[in-house]
């Protein structure tokens, strides 16, 4: 990796022990320094974490909602800026770099052509800079898993399960899904629907999907779900509405 480039994971405190695990591995086996940050509440607003120290019971994402008196949800899903973006781009502004002078590289593949033509209109809007080596390389899914095929490690989950937990952002199925898998993944989501007496999905509270997952544990099938590739980064992943 040449010098001038810094690979960075911002860890939301509900990731999947697989990804922490996944990303530290990726460090370690490939020889890449990874930057590990979380958000605080703080100037500047991140803390370089490790795979030891990093937040695993939600706490970034417990002080983001503390600090916005509400919770996320899929028309105002500042989730994302603040616990992926905003400290990552702080943390490059702790290294003297400059918006627009440097460039953000993200790993959108070449299918995913809808997402990579919204981050260049976002970055183009903002003053910033982007770029999709892996579509430029004209990489699709397929490559993708013929490259962790021959690996001796990989992600370890289910192409639906990345990112938060719970996430909001997803289709309900998917959530149900996750649930059915992990049932313990909806206590956290739970807890601040009933702490803030809010929701994460107007249509529907955790509760209710975890009440659903408990009477009917055999009702969902996940195959249908192969073609969704859940990605924090480009807005978390499924386009503006969750189903
Ligand atoms: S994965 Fe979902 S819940 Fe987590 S930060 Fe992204 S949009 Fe928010």
């Amino acid at each position: 990796m040449p010098d001038d480039v810094i690979v960075a994971f911002a860890n939301t405190g509900k990731e999947r022990e697989e990804t922490l695990r996944f990303v530290f591995e990726c460090g370690s086996r490939f020889g890449v320094r990874i930057v590990w940050l979380e958000w605080r509440d703080t100037k500047p607003c991140f803390e370089e974490v490790g795979f030891n120290s990093a937040s695993r019971n939600g706490e970034p994402f417990d002080a983001i909602i503390a600090k916005k008196k509400r919770l996320p949800n899929w028309r105002e899903r500042w989730c994302t800026s603040m616990l992926k973006l905003e400290p990552m781009f702080a943390y490059a502004k702790s290294l003297g770099w400059k918006k627009g002078e440097y460039a953000e590289l993200i790993g959108l593949r070449d299918d995913e052509g809808e997402r990579i033509l919204r981050g260049f209109a976002k970055a183009e809007e903002t003053g910033r800079r982007v770029g999709y080596p892996l579509a430029n390389a004209k990489i699709r899914k397929a490559d993708v898993m013929n490259f962790w095929r021959k690996m001796d490690f990989d992600l370890a989950l289910e192409p639906w399960e990345g990112n938060c937990d719970l996430c909001f952002a997803v289709p309900k199925a998917i959530r149900l899904a996750r649930i059915r898998r992990n049932p313990s993944c909806g206590l956290w989501w739970n807890q601040k629907e009933v702490e803030r007496d809010g929701f994460f999905d107007r249509r529907v509270r955790v509760a209710d999907l975890m009440d659903r997952v408990e009477r009917h544990p055999d009702m969902f099938d996940t195959a249908e779900f192969d073609e969704f590739d859940a990605e924090c980064g480009d807005g978390c992943g499924y386009g503006e509405a969750a189903q």
